[in-house]
């Protein structure tokens, strides 16, 4: 009989980094998956990170974990993205090689020595005493464990569905888990239908390149892991075509034998992921939408359409490719389908993602409801770590949304649940000023340290430069300047006879890291990337004390009533997706607006002053 700390079903985003840092804590480490040639796929897009999304794997590499590290070895094209606004909003992003991303992952998983990879169906969980206990394998072997973490992702009860044909799996090329699904249903535990879709891959020597716009990645790359300062790949350009009418045409007339609007998919798909046919009937007023033709690999000539994703049928798929300019000869590789999936109410869980109704088994990624291989990995995280911390008998560990966008998500999926497949944006975030990409390891490695995650080359790097900073920061905030002392170099403030220390001066907006440098000669034996951390630092110092300000005046305000007649169309300042939900769950109270799923403070705030502004209107 085999005798595990933690067993990990799935060897997916979600299971890798839940197998990794299992072990990492010192947990012996059971793998299982349907095929080890599949461990760390990329279902969908060869691409990590983004808005939210790339915050998640700064907060995965601050504790160690692995998509950071492999995203950076695989990267083709890194761009920060939204890099003209402030560092909190800017998320860093890679377009990936798939095979580099897998074989890094691979790779990783394989230098664990507490980690034991096995290719095999788990049929079935052993439960005795209202715990998993162990799981019995497709050949009716058994292995035990004391904490069991399960990532099954699209592959319970997995359908794919092209036009009116459908056929079970997980992904192309892979069966369904059609047997656990069932005793997951059995336990009684709450499930839902949700679905996802992919496009066509094309044939990159039939794509007319010429005649299109290339988009290249940044010229100063920005990586992920904090580890790392260069790529490591040869660096690609991406294409950038458009849809155009008659694309538009020929999915419109098509669209009864799509199987999304065909009736053939009874799950929710991602409303932020739209498929080709989403947009030709959401959005119909938009006669033209942009495709990211992006490399999948250095020596793969697929390529990967980004924003054409569908259900229609294989003839249909190329009728529509080969509509748009410098596709007109393209060839496709494999035809774009939806799959629909299980999953169940992570309302379920606790914050840990453990499973009241049967202790000892933990649930991470697809399966809770959320999309994309980021939050699928930084469950995964948590869900390994609290699966041997429960084997090793230690305390369970909170993430909290003050603290990380892990403890976001946690919350988020734990105390509201999902309508749809949920994905990370920095708007989910209220303390999204704190929550910085940059800051990531400043916010969680200290954590990591404490419960024993983080390795040697990371813990020297980590207290080499918190040493710098701090030593930087008291540095700059121990000498202070008056106003005709700054005036002279160069830097204006009132000439309220206020002194400024050296580090406050980096929070003005044109005040440059030289400037500062010129005050404190000494602050130039740091290097470059304290100054710059130091800068960002001081920059969002104010906004924090503010932000504190707004949290404490809308925990105060929770019990003040929203009039039945309160108008939430045209507000400015309020998304589309949010008016939608208060106008239809027409919340009686803040906090009750609060409940409503993807609410930010921001939009409370803002329904806040109207209610007040209409209460001073009424009584004026
Ligand atoms: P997966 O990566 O699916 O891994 C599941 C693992 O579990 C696999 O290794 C499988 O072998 C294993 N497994 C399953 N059952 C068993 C069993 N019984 N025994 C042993 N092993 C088992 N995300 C986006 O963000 N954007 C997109 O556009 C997007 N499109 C997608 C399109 C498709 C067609 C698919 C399939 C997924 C798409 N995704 C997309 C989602 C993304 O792929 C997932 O969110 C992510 O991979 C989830 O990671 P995971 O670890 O939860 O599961």
């Amino acid at each position: 009989m085999k005798h595990f700390d933690v067993i990990v079903i799935g060897g997916g985003h979600a299971g890798v980094e839940a197998a990794a840092i299992s072990a990492r804590l010192g947990a012996e480490t059971m793998l299982i998956t349907l095929r080890l040639a599949g461990i760390g796929v990329m279902s969908c897009n060869p691409a990590i990170g983004g808005l939210g999304k790339g915050h998640l794997v700064r907060e995965i590499d601050a504790m160690d974990g692995l998509m950071g590290m492999a995203a950076d070895q695989a990267g083709i094209q890194f761009r920060l993205l939204n890099r003209r606004k402030g560092p909190a909003v800017q998320g860093p992003r890679a377009q990936t090689d798939r095979k580099l991303y897998q074989n890094a992952i691979q790779a990783m998983i394989g230098q664990e020595d507490l980690i034991t990879t096995l290719e095999a169906e788990v049929a079935r969980l052993i439960v005795t005493n209202g715990r998993a206990i162990g799981v019995v394998l497709s050949d009716a072997s058994e292995v035990f464990a004391r904490s069991i973490v399960l990532t099954a992702g699209t592959f319970l009860n997995g359908i794919m569905h092209i036009g009116d044909q459908k056929q079970p799996g997980g992904r192309v090329g892979d069966k369904p888990s059609v047997r656990l699904a069932d005793q997951l249903i059995d336990l009684g535990l709450m499930r839902g239908r949700l679905k996802t879709g992919t496009p066509p891959r094309l044939d990159g020597r039939t794509i007319d390149w010429h005649k299109l716009e290339r988009q290249a990645g940044d010229d100063e790359p920005v990586l992920f892991s904090f580890l790392n300062a260069k790529p490591f790949a040869a660096q690609v350009s991406c294409g950038i075509t458009h849809t155009n009418e008659r694309t538009h045409d020929i999915v419109r007339n098509n669209i009864d034998k799509s199987a999304m609007y065909g009736g053939y998919i009874e799950g929710v798909g991602p409303r932020y992921c739209p498929s080709i046919e989403d947009k030709v009937i959401r959005f119909s007023d938009k006669n033209s939408h942009q495709v990211f033709l992006e490399p999948e690999g250095l020596d793969d000539d697929t390529v990967y359409p980004n924003g054409i994703s569908t259900s229609l049928p294989a003839n249909i798929q190329e009728d529509y490719v080969r509509s748009i300019v410098g596709l007109e000869s393209a060839k496709i590789m494999q035809s774009g389908y939806a799959i629909e999936y299980d999953y169940f109410d992570p309302r379920g869980l606790t914050t840990s993602l453990e499973l009241r109704a049967l202790p000892g088994l933990f649930l991470a990624g697809q399966i809770n409801g959320t999309t994309g291989y980021e939050e699928a990995a930084a469950q995964g995280l948590v869900a390994g770590l609290s699966a041997a911390h429960n084997a090793l008998g230690r305390a369970a560990i909170k993430f909290s949304r003050s603290s990380s966008y892990i403890g976001v998500m946690l919350d988020d999926l734990t105390a509201r649940g999902v309508t749809e497949p949920y994905r990370m944006f920095t708007s989910r975030a209220e303390y999204r000023l704190a929550l910085r990409a940059d800051n990531a390891d400043q916010r969680l490695t200290t954590l990591g340290l404490e419960i024993g995650c983080i390795r040697v080359k990371r813990e020297k790097a980590f207290k080499a430069k918190m040493a710098g900073l701090i030593g930087a920061t008291s540095q700059l905030k121990a000498v202070s300047f008056t106003p005709k002392a700054l005036e002279a170099a160069g830097i204006k403030v009132s000439k309220d006879g206020t002194l400024h220390n050296a580090w406050s001066l980096l929070a003005f907006p044109d005040v440059s890291i030289e400037q500062v440098i010129n005050l404190v000669p000494e602050f130039r034996n740091f290097d470059l990337s304290i100054h710059q951390q130091v800068a960002r630092d001081a920059l969002y110092a104010p906004y924090l004390a503010r932000q504190e300000k707004d949290i404490t005046m809308l925990a105060r305000e929770e019990n003040t009533i929203i009039p039945d007649d309160f108008h939430y169309i045209g507000m400015a300042g309020l998304s589309t997706e949010l008016t939608a939900k208060l106008c239809h769950y027409k919340p009686i109270s803040m906090a009750a607006a609060a409940q409503i799923e993807g609410m930010t403070p921001a939009a409370l705030t803002l329904i806040l002053a109207q209610i007040r502004k209409q209460q001073r209107g009424m009584s004026a």
